[in-house]
């Protein structure tokens, strides 16, 4: 798989494309996967995802993806599993101390992400892997987060109007309009209460 591995940084690009609209397509089904409940969808959501990341990436599952952030190469195959760069063993030609036959996890991982928009990610840095994510699914945890921050911003912004719009709230606490109601549609019963 080391072939694809290579494949998968001279197509960084593409595959960037790819992540973001999936990661779209994953956000757009949290409603779906919160009626059928995330637990249930995790197992099998996972299988799919090893399967794909292990063949184009040589995915080990740690649970916490970086790809975005380095390249496409993923940096669990580094025999050291270094998150933040290479160690000082880089060999002439960018090759690997331990793995002589492997290029550096994070030469591809410089390489790749100068062909991603978002390649400048490589210079933040990533935290420690939390062991206690190994073989969960990425794309599900991040695109339910993605969604969770989607709908509490929605939220604060529907109730910011709301409460700059009292009466509105009190006549449909589910809308806030911008306008006047017309007086057609006032319910005075309820504004007196
Ligand atoms: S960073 Fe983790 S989830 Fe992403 S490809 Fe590597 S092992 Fe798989």
């Amino acid at each position: 798989m080391y072939r694809l591995r290579l494949f998968a940084i001279r197509h960084a690009g593409s595959f960037e494309w790819i992540y973001q609209r999936l990661e779209s397509v994953m956000v757009a089904l949290d409603p779906v996967f919160s009626r059928i409940g995330y637990n249930r969808v995790e197992r099998p959501v996972a299988l799919l995802e090893s399967g794909i990341k292990g063949v184009l990436f040589d995915c080990k599952m740690c649970g916490q993806c970086v790809l975005s952030s380095t390249g496409m190469s993923c940096p669990m195959n580094c025999p050291k599993e270094l998150r933040n760069g290479p160690c000082g063993g880089v060999r002439p030609g960018g090759y690997c101390e331990v793995k002589p036959w492997m290029k550096c996890v994070w030469s591809l991982a410089w390489d790749g992400s100068t062909r991603m928009k978002g390649g400048h990610k490589i210079r933040e840095v990533l935290p420690p892997v939390d062991r206690s994510l190994k073989g969960s699914s990425s794309w599900l945890r991040v695109s339910r987060e993605k969604a969770a921050k989607l709908r509490e911003a929605h939220e604060a912004s529907r109730t910011a109007v709301a409460q700059a719009f009292p009466e509105a709230r009190a006549i449909e606490p589910a809308a806030a309009p911008l306008a006047d109601e017309p007086a057609s549609a006032v319910n005075r019963e309820v504004l007196k209460k």
